[in-house]
């Protein structure tokens, strides 16, 4: 039996940066079911940081934790959000909701789009008005999960991969696969997808979550292009969104479809969906698929991430429904349960951003939310 300080099972965005916090304050057991760190949600995604997503908790989580992502953590890239004509009262909405978190967003006509993103369809029929935001964030998500769980390490913790936690005991004692039991008064579920199923295996009230698949396809640029300087492009709509990356480019359509917690795999459908929508924004042609996959985003019914300990079971802590947003909000939720498991005083970052601990409780939904 090992004994730690904090047991945490999940060894992904949400894991790892909460286990790197409480590594200051104990020792740390993180236990990852899979040979390797981030197998699942974590590493399939596109890991940008950006206001166009979510409501004023998701957007206050997000402006507390960009600071967390210098360089070469993240790095700043432009960001489109653009509209077609009937799509403008989508755009000026999120404009007006981006508004309460930065004010570097600013709005740009069609030629201006077009030459930001030469292939965008632009005027009638196509893009008709957009909002430019130059501080958007590309992270580099390798290089966040490996710095926190080199952290863990440094701190005198243990990240240990290959061990599925298939009992826990109040206690707490969880055994693995392999026969190897550790303990801790803390267990921090930060099971992604499974986060509801490891909560029943340890006899706590689920949360009730749900995984939705995203699907991302990857497609040559035209010959030529230049696509060094194009933004991430997303349309007002949320059914499209483009970004380039490593000399190729990552199109998405935004496709939310429910799935049970697994490995999850990109649907025929979906795929040509993602391809349909390249060639309806843009006058891009797909005559090939370089690649293809897609992971589970998932959600809690107001859709804003949760951690705290779970009202029915003392020392289990939740750290579950990232959505869309787990790595874009991982410091500031790895700051939370560093204040609410190792005692501290609520992030002021957060308070002063309208955020308290009510939003992020679990077990609550929408009801109740304001500022602490
Ligand atoms: C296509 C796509 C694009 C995305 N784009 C962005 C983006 O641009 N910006 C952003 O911020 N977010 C984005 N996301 C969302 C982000 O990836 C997730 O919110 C985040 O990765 C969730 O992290 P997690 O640690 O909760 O889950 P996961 O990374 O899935 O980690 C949970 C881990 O728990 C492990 N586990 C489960 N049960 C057990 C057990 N019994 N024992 C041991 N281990 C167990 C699993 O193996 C898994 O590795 C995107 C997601 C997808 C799919």
């Amino acid at each position: 039996m090992e004994r730690a300080d904090f047991l945490i099972v999940g060894g992904g965005v949400a894991g790892l940066s909460a286990a790197a916090r409480l590594a200051l304050h104990g020792r740390v057991v993180l236990l990852e079911g899979e040979e390797a760190l981030g197998y699942h949600s974590s590493g399939r995604s596109v890991s940008f940081s950006h206001y166009g997503i979510g409501g004023a908790a998701v957007r206050a989580l997000t402006a507390y934790s960009r600071d967390r992502f210098a360089p070469p953590l993240g790095r700043t890239f432009p960001t489109l959000y653009f509209a077609e004509a009937e799509a403008v009262p989508a755009l000026e909405a999120l404009a007006a909701d981006m508004a309460a978190f930065t004010d570097a967003i600013r709005p740009v006509e069609a030629a201006e789009m077009a030459a930001l993103f030469p292939p965008l369809r632009t005027g009638p029929g196509g893009a008709v008005r957009g909002l430019l935001d130059p501080t958007g964030l590309k992270l580099d998500a390798d290089l966040i999960l490996q710095s926190y769980a080199r952290a863990v390490r440094a701190a005198g913790g243990a990240v240990l991969t290959g061990r599925r936690v298939v009992a826990a005991e109040p206690g707490w004692t969880v055994r693995t696969e392999g026969g190897e039991s550790f303990s801790a008064p803390v267990l921090v579920n930060a099971a992604g997808a499974w986060a509801d199923r490891f909560a029943a295996l340890a006899g706590v009230a689920p949360l009730g979550l749900t995984p939705l698949r995203r699907t991302i396809i990857v497609v040559e640029p035209p010959a030529g292009a230049a696509i060094g300087s194009w933004p991430f492009a997303l349309s007002a709509t949320r059914d499209f969104y483009l970004q380039p990356e490593a000399g190729r480019l990552l199109v998405s359509p935004v496709d939310e479809v429910a799935d049970d917690p697994c490995d999850a795999q990109p649907e025929d459908y979906d795929i040509a969906l993602a391809a349909e929508r390249l060639e309806h924004y843009t006058t891009i042609a797909v005559t090939r698929i370089a690649h293809r996959w897609a992971g589970l985003r998932t959600f809690t019914a107001d859709r804003v991430p949760k951690a705290g300990f779970a009202p029915d079971a003392p020392g289990f802590f939740w750290l579950a429904g990232q959505g869309g947003y787990g790595f874009q909000t991982a410091p500031a939720m790895a700051e939370i349960a560093e204040a609410l498991i190792a005692g501290g005083a609520w992030p002021k970052g957060l308070a002063e951003r309208g955020l308290g601990v009510e939003q992020v409780a679990p077990g609550r939904g929408a009801a109740g939310a304001g500022p602490a």
